[in-house]
């Protein structure tokens, strides 16, 4: 169905506004799985001071718009961090965080370790390193920004 004039109007005032509330809002599940949850936490610390972006954590999925998987994920834990996937409502997003997260680490070959959040889950941000510094944490949710503001340019004009 094509949008009336006025909805156009409408969109396009309304548009710009939502996508920046959107992108400066982001409220990542805490939830820590190994070593790279450290430096999660130490990104919140006064020295880097991720709430500055906008980046507040919550402790429920339901209050949550992005998973950031922050270490190896065992194949018990993999059902899990699903459901908690699965509990987050839309919009959502995933921060794959250390090469645990992407690959596995240095357990990729191990029969109880995933070889990747991707495998199940899909994955928008990787962050490499083992661990990455908060600054490349902080680096990771500027670019996850970045792609919120491209996602939602022009979403409503065009139905
Ligand atoms: S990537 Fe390195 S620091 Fe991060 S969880 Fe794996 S082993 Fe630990």
């Amino acid at each position: 169905m094509r949008a009336t004039g006025v909805k156009r109007a409408v969109d396009k005032i309304t548009t710009p506004i939502w996508s920046w509330s959107l992108r400066n809002s982001i409220f990542p599940l805490h939830f820590g799985i190994a070593c790279c949850a450290l430096e999660m936490a130490a990104s919140s610390a006064p020295r880097w001071d991720a709430e500055r972006f906008g980046i507040v954590y919550r402790s429920s999925p339901r209050q949550c718009d992005v998973l950031l998987v922050n270490g190896w994920v065992t194949t018990k834990l993999r059902p899990d961090l699903r459901r908690l996937y699965e509990q987050m409502p839309e919009p959502k997003w995933v921060i794959a965080m250390g090469e645990c997260a992407i690959s596995g680490g240095p357990w990729y070959d191990s029969h109880t370790v995933v070889q990747g959040v991707d495998t199940f889950i899909p994955v928008d941000i990787y962050i490499p390193g083992c661990p990455p510094r908060p600054e490349a944490l902080l680096d990771g949710f500027l670019k996850l920004q970045d792609k919120i503001r491209a996602s939602t340019k022009g979403r409503f004009l065009e139905d």
